[in-house]
C-alpha cells in the first residue's frame, strides 16, 4: 500500500496538535505527516497582553516548532503561496510543491492595518509582539489624557482580548498611581460591551467598579489622526489621546489567491465536520476559517483533535465520524488578581461566571504549563 501524505499548513497551535496526533497514530510507512510553517517559530499569542502591560519578555512566548513536533513529523520552513486542489498540490514560494492525500488548512487570521486609513499612524495594539512592545513604550509614556479601546472590525481573534485590555489598563494606571489622571473609555461594535450575552452583566459590572466608560453599537469607520478622533458607522465621534484599537483581520493570504476563500478570505468549513465545502479533502482548522465559534487557540485546540480522528478514518478506509460540537473554554484577567473563565458550544450558552481569584489562576497556570500538555495534544 502506497504511504499516503498529510500536509498540515501553518504551525500554530491548531496545525501542531493534528500532526503531533497523527504522527502519532501512524508509523512512517503508513503515512507521511509534513508541516509546513513560514517562520519555524510557534508563537503563544494570549501572552501579548502581558508584554505590553510589561509583565512578561517576549522570548517566553515563542519556541522553535521543531521541539514541539514529534520526530515523525517532517517540517518544512517555507511560506505556502498556492494550493491546487484539482492537481491535489500546495505550492510553496521558495518553488518546492507538496502532493496531499489530506490537506489542513491551519493558517491562522492575518492582520490587515492597512485597510483602515489612518489605522498605522494612530492605533496601537497588542496583536503582535512588535505591536505589543509599542504599546508597551506608548503606556510608559502616558503621563494622562483619554483612552479609547475598541476594534477596528468584526471578526476578530480572542473576542474578550479588547474588554480584558481595558481592565488590563485601569489595573496598570492604578499600580502607577496615575489612574485619576486617566479616562478609559471603551468603543463595541455590538449591543453590548461583552460579545457573549450571559458574560456581559459580569463584565459591564467590573467596568461600573473600575470607572471604564462604555459605548455600543460603534462601528468604526475612519480615524482622523489630526484632530484625534474616531467616527462610527452610527455616527459619532469620540477624541482620544492614546487610541488601542485591535486592527482589522482577514483570513490567509494564500487561501484568498487560490480561489478558495469567501469574501473575507475566510475558508468556507462544515462546522461540524470541519471539511471545506469545496474539497472534503481538506480541512479547515482555526482562526483560518469561517467556523461560527470565537477565534481561539481553545476552539482550534478541539477542532485538531476532531480532524485528527477524521484524517484517520479516512486512511483507513472507516467512515469518519468525529464531529466538532463549537466547544470553547477561555479565561479572561480582569485586573486585581481576579479572573472569570466561559466554557460554551454551539448548543450551550455559557453560565454566567463568578469573578474570583480561581480563574485568574487558572489563566496564570495555563500560560506556563501550554507548552506541556498542548501543542503535543495531551490534553
Ligand atoms: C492578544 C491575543 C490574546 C489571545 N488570547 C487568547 C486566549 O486567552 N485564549 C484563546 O483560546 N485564544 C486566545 N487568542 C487567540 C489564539 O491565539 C488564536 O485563536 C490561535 O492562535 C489560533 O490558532 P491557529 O492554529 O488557527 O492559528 P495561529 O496560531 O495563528 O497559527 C497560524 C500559523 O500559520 C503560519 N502561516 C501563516 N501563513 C502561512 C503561509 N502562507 N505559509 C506557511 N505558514 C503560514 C503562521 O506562521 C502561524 O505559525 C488570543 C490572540 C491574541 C492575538
Amino acid at each position: 500500500m502506497a504511504v499516503k501524505k498529510v500536509v498540515v499548513l501553518g504551525g500554530g497551535v491548531g496545525g501542531t496538535i493534528v500532526a503531533n496526533l497523527l504522527a502519532k497514530r501512524f508509523r512512517p510507512e503508513e503515512a507521511e505527516v509534513t508541516l509546513v510553517d513560514k517562520t519555524g517559530k510557534h508563537v503563544y499569542q494570549p501572552g501579548f497582553v502581558y508584554v505590553a502591560f510589561g509583565r512578561t519578555k517576549p522570548k517566553s512566548l515563542v519556541r522553535d516548532e521543531r521541539k514541539l513536533l514529534r520526530k515523525r513529523v517532517r517540517l518544512v520552513i517555507g511560506e505556502a503561496v498556492r494550493i491546487d486542489p484539482a492537481g491535489r498540490k500546495v505550492h510553496l514560494a521558495d518553488g518546492i510543491a507538496l502532493d496531499y492525500d489530506r490537506l489542513v488548512i491551519a493558517l491562522g487570521a492575518r492582520l490587515v492595518p492597512d485597510e483602515l486609513p489612518g489605522y498605522a499612524e494612530a492605533a496601537h495594539h497588542f496583536y503582535s509582539l512588535e505591536g505589543a512592545l509599542k504599546l508597551k513604550e506608548a503606556l510608559r509614556a502616558f503621563r494622562g489624557g483619554r483612552i479609547v479601546v475598541t476594534v477596528a472590525s468584526v471578526p476578530y481573534k480572542c473576542p474578550p482580548a479588547p474588554s480584558e485590555a481595558a481592565c488590563q489598563l485601569d489595573y496598570y494606571f492604578t499600580k502607577k498611581k496615575l489612574r485619576d489622571k486617566v479616562a478609559i473609555h471603551f468603543l463595541s461594535p455590538l449591543s453590548r460591551v461583552f460579545p457573549l450575552e450571559p458574560v456581559n452583566p459580569v463584565v459591564e459590572q467590573i467596568f461600573a467598579k473600575h470607572d471604564i466608560q462604555s459605548t455600543i453599537f460603534f462601528n468604526v469607520e475612519s480615524i482622523d489622526t489630526n484632530a484625534k478622533t474616531v467616527t462610527s458607522i452610527e455616527g459619532e465621534t469620540v477624541p482620544y489621546d492614546l487610541l488601542l484599537m485591535i486592527p482589522p483581520h482577514r483570513g490567509a493570504k494564500v487561501v484568498e489567491d487560490s480561489g478558495l476563500g469567501d469574501r473575507g478570505g475566510w475558508l468556507p468549513t462544515d462546522k461540524h465536520t470541519l471539511r471545506t465545502k469545496a474539497h472534503p479533502e481538506i480541512f479547515g482548522l482555526g482562526d483560518c476559517t469561517d467556523v461560527p465559534v470565537s477565534k481561539s487557540g481553545a476552539a482550534a485546540h478541539f477542532q485538531a483533535k476532531v480532524i485528527a480522528e477524521s484524517i484517520a478514518a479516512d486512511l483507513t478506509g472507516q467512515p469518519a465520524t468525529a464531529r466538532y460540537d463549537g466547544h470553547v473554554m477561555c479565561y479572561c484577567d480582569a485586573g486585581y488578581h481576579k479572573g472569570i473563565s466561559m466554557s460554551f458550544d454551539y448548543e450551550h450558552p455559557p453560565v454566567p461566571p463568578p469573578l474570583g481569584l480561581k480563574d485568574w489562576l487558572g489563566k496564570m497556570v495555563l500560560n506556563k504549563v501550554y507548552w506541556y500538555l498542548v501543542p503535543s495534544g495531551r490534553v
